[in-house]
């Protein structure tokens, strides 16, 4: 990899926007960030890569997608919940077969990377042909240039498409083969991922958060989504979701990234502070699906880190997490009546520095040490606009006004990945066509 000094028109470092900064990068890493000036002779044999009219700011974590739900966009949607599920998700799954995951993959990673996600945790669960159909994901990822964490999914509850249903033993074989296969490799992380407390066993549940402790990561888990999962544990636990989890012991010791959280009650969110559990919260999916509104302010009141995730695309139906944040900020206003609720730096972080730190990684922030995962922003993009000499409109620019085809270059790893505004890995066209030709495919099936 080639030594690269960058030079933006402003670098959003520190909290602020700094002009005449440089960032050096190295091996996939940020070597340096400073002046300029004194870069530019420290690493005077780099290659220059020069940006007069560029914001660069930390490339955005999405913490939570389903990358194969991409292929199902647009197909029964508008639908409560479980009919959306059994005509969307359970209806075209079982045709899913590696290669076609890999294209639904490719078509997720190259879409989001575009609109600046440069890390993806990508909870996936349709394992029609096994440990194949992870590894898909996986060179979708390579291939598309994008930094993966597979959550990987274990699930047992046999009401749902047999491609998704392990046992125990095999989920916990199957995620431990594949973490240790991609321990050393700087682009995939494998974490443990019990589906749900409705679609996974206690049994699998507690193997999940065993195997976690064993890598020594997290482990994600949906949690309290629907009312309907509240109401089933409520019946056979005699509970609540985030009081079952604490008794049976997979919440003591900091693992636990919970998604969702819409329906919790006052203990539970006392419970996911004490326990220093991390939360992603997909607020689109959440209005889409119409589960209801994640109580923010009170989880913030309690401690929790919060990180943002898009969820599938086809319960979004976008999948840029800049969408997310400015979707968080606006429900939790009207939510509260209260504009103070949550604000764009609030947002902001948890898009980018804060999903870094729940999904363990050295990203999201501009740092010395941290990957190099950064994005650059048009300064003269007209949805960016006002920009004065207090630089004070940027960041909520960003956040709230800012389209995405003002994101012109993408660096993932060091690499150069969108080059204004063009994905550079994969051609978009052909993206477009497989992902065409596939459907065209599976419509036939049905
Ligand atoms: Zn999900």
């Amino acid at each position: 990899m080639t030594r690269r000094l960058y030079k933006p028109f402003l670098l959003y470092t520190e909290g602020t926007f700094k002009e005449n900064q440089g960032i050096v990068t190295d091996e996939g890493e940020i070597r340096e960030v400073g002046s300029f000036t004194d870069l530019s002779k420290k690493y005077a044999d780099s290659e220059l890569i020069d940006w007069p009219e560029e914001i660069v700011v930390p490339g955005t974590v999405n913490a939570h997608n389903h990358s194969f739900q991409s292929l199902l966009r647009g197909i029964a949607v508008d639908q409560p919940f479980l009919e959306w599920r059994d005509q969307s998700l359970y209806k075209y799954s079982p045709y899913l077969k590696a290669k076609d995951v890999y294209t639904g993959a490719v078509f997720a990673f190259g879409e989001m990377m575009k609109y600046g996600v440069t890390t993806v945790c990508d909870y996936f669960y349709v394992h029609n042909e096994g440990i194949d159909s992870d590894e898909a994901i996986i060179q979708a990822a390579k291939d598309v240039g994008i930094r993966l964490v597979l959550a990987r999914t274990m699930y047992d509850w046999e009401g749902a498409p047999s491609g998704y249903v392990e046992s125990v033993a095999d989920a916990t074989a199957n995620v431990k083969y594949l973490a240790e296969k991609y321990a050393a490799d700087d682009m995939t992380t494998i974490v443990p991922a019990p589906h749900s407390l409705h679609a996974a066993s206690v049994e699998m549940v507690q193997a999940g958060h065993k195997l976690a402790q064993e890598l020594d990561t997290n482990f994600h888990i949906h949690v309290a989504e629907e009312p309907f999962e509240v109401g089933q544990i409520k019946k056979d636990h005699h509970m609540r979701p985030v009081e079952l989890l604490n008794k049976i012991g997979v919440m003591d010791d900091h693992r636990t990234v919970a998604i969702h959280c819409v329906w919790l009650d006052d203990h539970e969110k006392e419970l996911m502070g004490e326990n220093q559990a991390k939360l992603v919260y997909c607020p689109s999916s959440n209005m889409f699906l119409a589960d209801g509104v994640t109580d923010i302010p009170a989880l913030q009141k309690n401690k929790v880190d919060i990180g943002l995730g898009s969820d599938g695309a086809c319960s979004n139906n976008r999948i840029s997490v800049f969408e997310e944040m400015r979707m968080c900020a606006m429900l939790q206003k009207v939510n509260t009546l209260n504009s103070l609720a949550v604000n764009y730096q609030q947002v902001f972080d948890m898009g980018t520095v804060n999903g870094g730190r729940i999904l363990q990684l050295p990203i999201g922030t501009i740092q010395a040490g941290y990957k190099a995962d950064f994005l650059a922003i048009n300064s003269k993009d007209i949805s960016m606009q006002p920009i004065t000499k207090s630089y004070e409109q940027i960041l909520p620019n960003i956040v709230y006004s800012m389209q995405p085809n003002a994101i012109d270059f993408v660096v993932v790893n060091g690499e150069v990945t969108v080059q204004k505004g063009k994905i550079e890995t994969i051609p978009e066209n052909k993206i477009v066509t497989d992902v065409q030709n596939l459907m065209n495919h599976l419509e036939g099936k049905l």
